[in-house]
Formats: C-alpha cells, sequence, structure tokens
C-alpha cells in the first residue's frame, strides 16, 4: 500500500474540476485519506516547488500556485504514485494522452490542474509539508 500527495492547482477550482478529478481517482479505487481546501502562501509553495527554484519559470509557477485555493489530498492505493502520475498525464501537451487528466481538459505546460508526486521520497516530504499527522486517516 501506497500514499502519495495530490494537488488540484488553482485553474482547477476556477473551472469547477475539483469533483471530476477527485472523482477519477476514486472510480479507479484509490482512497481518499486527507483532504483540504486552501490557499497556500509563497512559503508553502516555494518549498513544494523547491526542486524547480532555478527554472526560469519558478516565479511564474509560485505566482499560479499562490493565485487561488488549490486542493490538498493525500491518496492511498496499491501502487498509488504510479498510478496518480499515469492518470494525470504528461506534462507536455502534446505527449499528455486522451484519458488523462491532462490529456482530457488542458493545453498549457502550467495551468494543467494536477499535481502529484513523482516518487516515494517525494511523496513522504510532501505529505509531511501539507499535512500534519493527525490530519491524515489511519
Ligand atoms: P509535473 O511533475 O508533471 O507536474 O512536472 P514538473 O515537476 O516538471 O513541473 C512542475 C510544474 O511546474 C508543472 O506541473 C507546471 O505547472 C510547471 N511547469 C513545468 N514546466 C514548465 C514550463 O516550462 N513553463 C511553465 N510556465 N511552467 C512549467
Amino acid at each position: 500500500m501506497e500514499r502519495t500527495f495530490v494537488m488540484v492547482k488553482p485553474d482547477g477550482i476556477d473551472r469547477r474540476l475539483i469533483g471530476e478529478i477527485i472523482g477519477r481517482f476514486e472510480r479507479r479505487g484509490l482512497r481518499i485519506v486527507g483532504l483540504k481546501l486552501l490557499r497556500p502562501d509563497r512559503s508553502l509553495a516555494e518549498r513544494h516547488y523547491a526542486v524547480h527554484r532555478d527554472k526560469p519559470f519558478f516565479g511564474e509557477l509560485v505566482e499560479f500556485i499562490t493565485g487561488g485555493a488549490v486542493v490538498a489530498l493525500a491518496i492511498e492505493g496499491p501502487q498509488a504514485i504510479t498510478l496518480v502520475r499515469q492518470m494525470m498525464g504528461a506534462l507536455k501537451p502534446e505527449q499528455a494522452a486522451p484519458g488523462t487528466i491532462r490529456g482530457d481538459y488542458t493545453t498549457d505546460i502550467q495551468a494543467n490542474l494536477v499535481h502529484g508526486s513523482d516518487g516515494p521520497e517525494t511523496a513522504r516530504a510532501e505529505l509531511d509539508l501539507w499535512f500534519r499527522p493527525g490530519e491524515l486517516l489511519d
């Protein structure tokens, strides 16, 4: 059993796609074990995207993610990290396959609706960053 951190980004809230996105993960059989709606402050956003600190798009990315509310999710299931990544679709719009969240609903490399941890260590770190222990189901 694995846990991963997932975020519905501000464009997902603006476009009224929270239910659609969470519903896809639930219908797959994955279990929601943590969930909150919040507007991340700059410090949280910068820590979340610290790996991209030196990229030219970092400033724009932090502005985007702090520009509205997001839904933070802890999602559990067998191979949850990999399954979520597959269901999200690729980063580059032209590589995001139809049937994936990004492939079905997005054309933009930044406003791409959803984040999911890319590996076990990232998942642990991101869950620790966004949730306190008592906020997740056992
Ligand atoms: P992900 O794991 O598929 O989300 O991709 P990355 O970890 O590489 O990038 C994190 C996020 O940064 C992406 O989901 C986008 O929102 C944003 N991003 C990545 N590459 C670019 C880029 O070239 N330009 C801009 N503006 N945003 C980007």
